[in-house]
């Protein structure tokens, strides 16, 4: 039996790329290496915890679930040791060896999405287990598994290249891991320094934390507790430690429900949306709990996936315990549980842009973009989420906003349908020609500058019974408006647009009379109806089928406008130029469609026709 003799393994190349940061990282809180591995203890604990539920052989089942830490100021060591899970030869290989866990795999993402070697980081995502290598020269880590017919182990490694693993006589379950402190982190080795930092970081801890044989935290359910007894304060530092958040929460929801189903919840909206920052897709992290006992930390699918900015913690008696934290196969009660908590938290928001229309504003900006998901993906809840979609409108003044709620309450007897134009800004929509068809008539228009936008009108498809109609649609019927006096008369527009048709040739479907315009000349329309132009650059931009598809759109003429009574006096005197005029008008209609895809025919163009001039 030569089981006892150390054996050596390289760490995997991610690994090694993560400690070298690590230890030479000039990061200045080292102090967070002990929230991670003091959270690290906590999980194995409550992952025994659920392993008692299942199995009926567990090794020391007698041992307490609690933490213990103690320090050695002469040794220059810390330790902290749990009654936890433990870990496997196989599973510290896996655990501590490799990738395969969350926070270390979402920092380096980071770190390779062109963060740079920015040592925020380390803060931001705790880099878990090899933080301790920001204070420590050698990490020894004792573990033994819950599995009875497991041995114990030792890990150790000074954070360079390797590790070894050797087999030990450990008779306690759970992990013990001893660091040996660098010179110049010599202070966590001292009872003081570390009280401060296990006070800071451990207070949620929801098992008994010791340092040096003395009950360090208080066990706080917080979300347990009437809100009437709770400070601004203690929520802000739940949030900071549930979330492992940096920020201060922009709001919070605190409630209890008993009908349909026993809920205890607090969730907090973030200050920012870090998606909008760039960084990667949030997964979505509100708890799961059953009378303060952990189901699942970041459970897939307890609320709609639109709500994955949510953090906090749902807490409901009606859960059974054992209920698999894999699955949640409780598919039905989850789905209620979801239900009732998102319809709050809709209701929360409403209340919000009611009563606190600065607070609301605020909100949507950072978040609006997961309502929009919401509205369009989430059919549950659709109807609730609509009302609180925000857009500035041809109505409202620049920067503030309408619901479609109010544009709605606005609309006159005989307007049928919603208005909407997507554009890049407000400047692009209002010096575009499809406005002023609709400006004549007082029609209010929304505006939206969204790239999803036009995704999200088309999947809400109407509202009140109102349908959403892009503005720009080829099949918006526009009421009649007294004629203007002069311009062509109805014959000379006839003989011009047939004339256009047959000039154009492939690249016009038709060319008629609008009923839109009023200052422009032309514009386009889409020929297909099914297709807007923003929908194709976008098609274009993602490079799918139809972007590439050769154009053809529908011409409208303005028979008023003086560019097209000087054409059709032109048509006839010198149809060359005509020509060039012709073509002229209608890339002049693709760029305000967002449509004309090169430039370069028409700058050559425009060049021959200013020699003219
Ligand atoms: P994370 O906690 O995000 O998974 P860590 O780097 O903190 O990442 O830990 C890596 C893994 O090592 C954990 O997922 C867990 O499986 C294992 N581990 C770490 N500490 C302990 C412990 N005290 N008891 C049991 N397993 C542990
Ligand atoms: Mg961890």
């Amino acid at each position: 039996m030569s089981t006892h003799t150390p054996k050596k393994y390289e760490f995997q190349a991610e690994i090694s790329q993560l400690l070298d940061i690590v230890t030479h990282s000039l990061y200045t809180e080292k102090e967070i290496f002990i929230r991670e591995l003091v959270s690290n203890a906590s999980d194995a604990l409550e992952k025994l915890r659920h392993t008692q539920l299942t199995e009926k052989e567990i090794f020391d089942d007698q041992a307490t679930l609690e933490i213990n830490v103690t320090t050695d100021d002469k040794a220059k060591t810390i330790t902290i040791q749990d009654f936890g899970v433990g870990m496997t030869r196989a599973e510290l290989v896996e655990n501590l060896g490799t990738i395969a866990h969350s926070g270390s795999k979402a920092f380096l993402k980071a770190l390779g999405e062109g963060a740079a070697k920015n040592t925020n980081l380390i803060g931001q995502f705790g880099v878990g287990f090899y933080s301790a290598f920001m204070v420590a020269k050698s990490v020894k880590v004792h573990s033994r598994s819950w599995q009875k017919d497991e041995p114990g182990h030792v890990w150790t490694s000074d954070g360079s290249g390797s590790y070894e693993i050797e087999e030990s006589d450990d008779e306690r379950r759970g992990t013990k891991i001893v660091l040996t402190l660098k010179d110049d982190a010599s202070d966590y080795a001292t009872d003081w320094k570390v009280k401060e930092v296990l006070e800071r970081y451990s207070a949620f801890v929801s098992f008994p934390i010791n340092l040096n044989g003395k009950h360090v935290n208080t066990i706080q359910a917080l979300w347990l507790r009437n809100k009437n007894e709770i400070k601004d304060e203690e929520y802000t530092a739940f949030y900071k430690f549930q979330a492992h958040a940096f920020d201060e929460p922009r709001s919070r929801l605190h409630f209890s429900a008993d009908a349909p189903l026993a809920i205890n919840a607090l969730l907090f909206v973030p200050k920012e949306n870090t998606e909008k920052l760039g960084f990667a897709r949030l997964e979505p992290s509100v708890s799961l709990y059953c009378r303060k006992v952990m189901i699942e930390a970041k459970p897939k699918h307890l609320l709609p996936e639109w709500l994955r900015f949510l953090k906090g913690v749902v807490d409901s008696e009606d859960l059974p315990l054992n209920i698999s934290r894999e699955s949640m196969q409780d598919k039905a009660l989850i789905d209620k549980l979801s239900k009732v908590i998102t319809k709050r938290f809709l209701k929360s928001l409403e209340e919000e842009a009611e009563k606190r229309l600065d607070a609301y504003n605020e909100f949507y900006g950072e978040f609006g973009i997961f309502l929009k998901e919401g509205a369009a993906m989430d059919y549950t809840h659709k109807d609730q989420i609509v009302k609180l979609l925000r857009f500035e409108s041809s109505l409202t003044e620049k920067g503030k906003t309408t619901s479609l709620a109010d544009y709605v309450s606005r609309m006159g007897s005989e307007q049928k349908e919603i208005y909407y134009l997507v554009g890049p800004s407000r400047a692009a929509i209002e010096s575009g020609p499809y406005l002023e068809g609709f400006k004549a008539r007082n029609l209010e228009v929304l505006f939206c500058y969204e790239a999803v936008d036009e995704y999200v009108m088309n999947n809400v498809r109407e509202f009140d019974g109102k349908k959403l109609t892009g503005a720009d649609h080829s099949d918006v019927k526009l009421s009649d408006l007294p004629k203007p006096e002069g311009g062509l008369t109805e014959d000379q527009t006839k003989e011009l647009a047939k004339w256009l048709k047959d000039t154009l040739g492939e690249r016009v479907a038709e060319v008629k009379a609008s009923d839109r315009l009023v200052d422009s000349p032309v514009l386009a329309l889409n020929a297909d109806k099914f297709m807007s132009p923003h929908m194709r650059r976008m098609m274009k931009a993602m490079n799918k089928d139809g972007g590439e598809s050769p154009l053809r759109v529908n011409l409208e003429i303005n028979p008023r406008h003086a560019v097209l009574t000087h054409l059709h006096a032109l048509h006839t005197g010198n149809p060359d130029k005509a020509k060039l005029v012709a073509e002229q008008l209608l890339d002049n209609a693709l760029i305000s469609a967002g449509l004309l895809d090169d430039a370069t025919a028409m700058v050559a163009r425009l060049n021959k026709l200013l020699e003219s001039v």
